[in-house]
């Protein structure tokens, strides 16, 4: 209601006596006299504690005593003061008027009335605050997002500049040039709405060529940058900010990451042109290892050193119970390899070296189960460890583990569209229904995400797994391309951490091949984002998220439709869970599904690393569910 000023003057003292009469003996927390009984109390809007997500995190203060809450009186959600500092908000209160008065980021004041939780402590409207500072709330079942709002962007002298009325982050990705695409720079900033920014944005400078702007999804505002020629932009400082600034590099878009100096027979699972071996830089000449040793650090880990007088780039890949390693433009001294003869591990079961050509070697490791695995070159020695662990949460059985079965999509948000006209949602739903029963029946904890067409945001399903303390979280997913014969399951894990790896690893030795559904192979999610993906970057837990298929191809799609699919699915990944957790023998006898056998020396990597700035727009903007 909005009563006109001359109105407002008059009522106002009135309605103002009237309501904190009313609101006092409830908001006090106490029972006071001629409180309504408890039964006419109004009905909370819903269950549960109510939550404040903000850029797909929960927004809390320093002072978490106070969870927000709904005032009984009028259902208004309220939060301790010091909710908004997160967001650069300050605030002073005054005790006498009964108020507190908050200074945003960029220098807005809002005053408001305080309200009393139970227990004395002061609490203010959530939304009334945010809204007076620029910011966009908006509610979704118990969660309030909280959004900021970018403002302007412009270019000055070739560095980018994004401002928002909240404090926000943001990553870039360069997209290269494609046939007809041009080459590509795109800002995504987390938490913050397109606002009333234009879609074709007046941007000129030397290499820009067009400039748009839109909503990625409802977390994420988007800015494209279509270059004439080649050409990056540093992330910004990753600490929030309400003015994000990117300056340009001279790298080319795309070209962070240093080349590839060998070649490596192309990979079955990933036959994209984009992963083929880069040409070999001319200007370093090969390293030299002088000795590879394993040390027994545990018998749960086990470190690989590889030495040499400066470390070796690594190209590694899980594929049939083994890990492989290449050493790019490496060459071994006589006898490197002598102490790894006799070597031994209970997560090894053998480790052999392989020289295919005079500026590469190959480590094999044969494995008794999968591991997780790391890479790290030591920058100073110049050596290159590699760890090789018992995965998080494996080892003993899979019953009694907590699962998070994570559906993708739900309700207004239908996911991708298939062409013989199902939406992903329901694909989703009912291969995570099947997994819940399949998994169920094997004495697995299950909390499904949805388990109807209901819509539930990013931020609450993650957050969901971390609050129950889940083992893991599955994300199930279809994917879709404007290319309709692109076909294949692919599983993501998130950046390179080797837990979440190992599972994907797991999950796809067991989708391959299923029901003439190929598996494109397990990727890393920073091949979509150079943040990964928000629901498996913020799951605390091992977690992957898999794209069963895609909608958009006629082959994938008739049989993701297909109940007896769908359970083939459920089964195939819940058989790569018990592998990861239980350990699976037979991963390297190809009893899990037979392929033909290549010759050893052609046994090449499953799923090359791809580079952090390689993102596939395409991709990118077919998952938007998993952003
Ligand atoms: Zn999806």
């Amino acid at each position: 209601m909005r009563l006109n000023r001359h109105h407002a003057s008059v009522i106002d003292p009135l309605l103002f006596l009237i309501a904190v009469g009313a609101l006092l003996p409830v908001a006090l927390g106490r029972p006071a006299q001629g409180a309504p009984p408890a039964s006419l109390a109004p009905a909370p809007v819903a269950p549960g504690i109510p939550v404040i997500v903000y850029a797909g995190r929960p927004l809390a203060g320093p002072d978490s005593a106070l969870a927000p809450f709904r005032d009984p009186a009028d259902n208004i959600l309220c939060a301790a003061p010091d909710t908004f500092t997160p967001l650069g908000i300050s605030f002073t209160t005054n005790q006498k008027a009964e108020t507190v008065s908050f200074t945003g980021p960029d220098g807005a004041v809002a005053t408001v009335r305080f309200r009393r939780a139970s227990g004395g402590r002061v609490a203010v409207p959530v939304i009334e605050v945010i809204e007076a500072l620029g910011g966009k709330c908006q509610w979704q079942t118990n969660t309030l997002h909280v959004r900021a709002v970018l403002t302007s962007v412009t270019l000055l002298g070739g560095q980018l500049r994004v401002k928002a009325t909240l404090p926000v982050t943001a990553t870039v990705a360069g997209v290269r040039a494609t046939g007809k695409e041009p080459a590509k720079i795109i800002v995504d900033v987390a938490g913050a709405e397109v606002g009333s920014l234009p879609r074709q944005l007046s941007l000129s400078g030397p290499n820009i060529k067009a400039a748009r702007s839109g909503q990625f999804n409802e977390d994420t505002a988007r800015v494209v940058l279509e270059l004439k020629e080649p050409g990056g932009l540093a992330p910004p400082d990753p600490r929030p900010s309400t003015l994000l600034v990117f300056n340009p590099t001279s790298a080319p878009a795309g070209s962070q990451r240093p080349s590839i100096t060998v070649k490596i027979p192309p990979a079955p699972v990933s036959r994209r042109p984009r992963n083929k071996p880069k040409p070999p830089r001319p200007s370093q000449a090969p390293a030299v290892v002088s000795a590879l040793t394993l040390r027994h650090v545990s018998d749960k880990k086990a470190r690989i050193v590889i030495r040499a007088a400066r470390a070796p780039q690594v190209r590694s890949a899980l594929s049939r119970g083994r890990l492989t390693l290449d050493l790019l433009n490496t060459t071994l001294g006589a006898n490197a390899a002598s102490a790894l003869s006799g070597a031994r591990h209970p997560l090894l079961r053998a480790i052999r070296v392989l020289v295919p050509s005079a500026s590469a070697a190959r480590l094999v490791v044969d494995l008794t189960r999968v591991v997780a695995y790391t890479v790290s070159p030591q920058a100073k020695s110049g050596e290159l460890f590699i760890d090789l662990s018992l995965p998080s949460g494996a080892g003993g059985r899979l019953a009694g583990k907590l699962v998070v079965i994570d559906a993708g999509h739900g309700a207004h948000d239908a996911g991708a569209r298939g062409i013989i006209g199902i939406w992903e949602k329901n694909v989703n739903l009912a291969i995570a229904l099947a997994l819940r029963d399949r998994l169920q029946s094997d004495g697995v904890n299950v909390l499904l995400t949805r388990s109807d067409d209901t819509f539930v945001p990013l931020g609450e399903r993650s957050y969901l797994a971390n609050r129950s303390g889940a083992d893991f979280f599955i994300s199930i997913h279809a994917d879709s391309a404007g290319n309709r014969s692109v076909s294949g399951s692919t599983i993501y894990y998130h950046k390179q951490i080797g837990s979440c790896r190992a599972l994907a690893y797991t999950i796809y030795e067991r989708l391959n091949g299923l029901n003439g559904i190929p598996s494109k192979g397990i990727r890393s999610d920073r091949v979509l984002y150079t943040n990964g993906l928000a629901v498996l970057r913020n799951s605390q837990m091992v977690s992957v998220l898999v794209e069963c298929g895609y909608m958009t191809n006629l082959g994938d799609v008739t049989k993701l439709r297909q109940t007896a699919t769908q359970q083939r699915i459920a089964d195939a990944i819940a058989d790569g869970l018990r592998d990861y957790v239980e350990g699976n023998p037979d991963l390297d006898t190809k009893n899990v599904n037979p392929r033909p056998t290549l010759p050893e020396e052609m046994v090449p990597p499953a799923a090359p690393e791809p580079p952090a700035f390689d993102t596939g727009e395409d991709a990118a903007q077919n998952l938007s569910a998993g952003e």
